[in-house]
C-alpha cells in the first residue's frame, strides 16, 4: 500500500495539488485495503485519513493501518464537515475529488461545508491510471481467479447438456465456481444458445442449449476483490462448417492480437491487430465491441483495447497490465463466436494468463 501511496503522492506534487479526497470504492480499496462499503480517503502531504462510520471503525483500522480513521456520524458530522475539519486542521487550500465519482448533491455539499476553508479542483483516473499495472500481490490475486475460472469451466463442460437451459447452464457454472474458491461471480455470467449468441451481452433464459449450434459462455471469479473474465464458444454436437470457418476467424484474430501485444505498443494498434483481420475475412460489420478491458478490482477497467478515439487517443501497453482479448462475430439470425482471454503484458512481451481450452475446429 505505501508504494501506491508513494506513486500516488509524486502524482499529486506533480499536479500541484495539495491534497486528493478519494471516493470510489475500488479507489479506496486499492490506496488503503479498506473494504467496507461506505468509505472515503484524503491523501495529503503530512496524513493519510479514511473516513468511515461506526460500523466500520474496527475493520477499518485492521484493514487500512497506513491511515488514521476519522469517524463519520451521520446527521451531525457527515463526511463533508468531517473533511472541512480536516482541511482545516491540515491547512489545505484546495482539494482534488474525483469528478468521475461524485455526485451533483454530494459536490454541493462537500462546496458549501469547504466555503472559505478549501477549493474543490475536479480531477479524472489518477487512481484508475495506477491500478492498470498491477503489483506482485494483484497478480498472485488475478491468477487464483483464474484458475477457479479455468477449472470451473473445464468441469463444468462435459456436463453440458442440449435439453438444459441457458439458466441452468449459467448456475451450474456459477456454483461451480463458488465451489472452486471464488468469493462471488465477478458479473451475471452468460449462457447464450443459438441466434441467442448474437447478442454480446445476452442475459441467459429458457432457451435449450440445443445441438450442433454456437453457445458462448462468458464467466469469471472474484477472488479478493478481483475479477476474471472469460469466454469459450462451445458447441453441443457436431460444429457445422459456417460454425468452423468463423470459429477459425475469429481464433485468428486473437492470436495476431496477442502476438502483437508488448510495452509501448498502442492499445488502438492491438485492437486494430484483430480488427482488421476480421474484417479483411468479411465480418468487419459483425464485431461491434472492443477488443478488451483491463481487470482488477473492476471486471472492466483500463486500459482498454479499442478503436482510438477523439477524445480518448490510444495509450502504450505497460509491463504489468492485465487485459482481456475478445474478438466476437456475432450474426442476427445465427449466433455468435466470442473467445476472450486475459493476457499479462510483460518485459519481453505478454503471456496468456487464462488456461481454458478452447475447441479443436481444425
Ligand atoms: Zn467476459
Ligand atoms: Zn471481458
Amino acid at each position: 500500500m505505501h508504494t501506491r501511496l508513494d506513486r500516488l503522492r509524486a502524482i499529486l506534487v506533480g499536479r500541484e495539488l495539495p491534497a486528493l479526497l478519494v471516493t470510489a470504492p475500488a479507489n479506496v480499496r486499492y490506496l488503503s485495503g479498506f473494504t467496507g462499503s461506505n468509505g472515503a480517503l484524503l491523501i495529503a502531504p503530512a496524513a493519510n485519513l479514511l473516513f468511515t462510520d461506526s460500523r466500520y471503525l474496527i475493520q477499518a483500522a485492521r484493514e487500512a493501518p497506513a491511515f488514521a480513521v476519522r469517524e463519520i456520524i451521520n446527521p451531525e458530522r457527515p463526511l463533508p464537515v468531517a473533511l472541512k475539519a480536516a482541511a482545516a486542521e491540515l491547512g489545505l487550500p484546495r482539494i482534488a475529488f474525483e469528478a468521475a465519482h461524485v455526485t451533483v448533491a454530494a459536490h454541493r455539499a462537500l462546496a458549501a461545508a469547504l466555503e472559505g476553508v478549501a477549493e474543490l479542483a475536479p480531477v479524472e483516473g489518477l487512481v484508475e491510471r495506477l491500478r492498470e499495472v498491477k503489483d506482485d500481490a494483484e497478480l498472485q490475486t488475478l491468477r487464483r481467479a483464474i484458475a477457479i475460472t479455468d477449472a470451473a469451466f473445464l468441469a463444468s463442460l462435459p456436463r453440458l447438456r442440449p435439453e438444459m437451459t441457458e439458466r441452468e447452464a449459467a448456475w451450474m457454472l456459477e456454483v461451480a465456481l463458488r465451489v472452486g474458491g471464488a468469493e462471488a461471480i465477478s458479473f451475471p455470467i452468460i449462457v447464450a444458445a443459438g441466434p441467442h449468441s448474437a447478442l454480446p451481452h445476452a442475459r441467459p433464459g429458457d432457451e435449450p442449449l440445443g445441438l450442433n449450434r454456437p453457445i458462448v459462455i462468458d464467466m469469471g471469479a472474484r477472488v479478493d476483490g478481483y475479477h476474471a473474465d472469460l469466454t469459450r464458444t462451445v458447441v453441443l454436437g457436431e460444429p457445422d462448417e459456417r460454425f468452423r470457418r468463423i470459429y477459425a476467424i475469429v481464433l485468428e484474430a486473437q492470436r495476431r492480437a496477442i502476438a502483437g501485444m508488448r510495452p509501448g505498443v498502442l492499445t488502438h494498434e492491438v485492437d486494430a491487430l484483430a480488427r482488421s483481420y476480421i474484417a479483411a475475412m468479411g465480418h468487419g460489420e459483425h464485431f461491434g465491441h472492443g477488443l478488451g478491458h483491463g481487470v482488477g478490482l473492476e471486471v472492466h477497467e483500463g486500459p482498454g483495447l479499442r478503436r482510438a478515439q477523439p477524445d480518448a487517443p490510444g495509450a502504450p501497453l505497460q509491463a504489468g497490465m492485465v487485459t482481456s482479448v475478445e474478438p466476437g462475430i456475432y450474426i442476427e439470425g445465427w449466433g455468435g463466436v466470442r473467445i476472450e482471454d486475459l493476457v499479462l503484458v510483460t518485459a519481453e512481451g505478454c503471456a496468456v494468463l487464462s488456461q481454458a481450452p478452447r475447441l479443436d475446429v481444425g
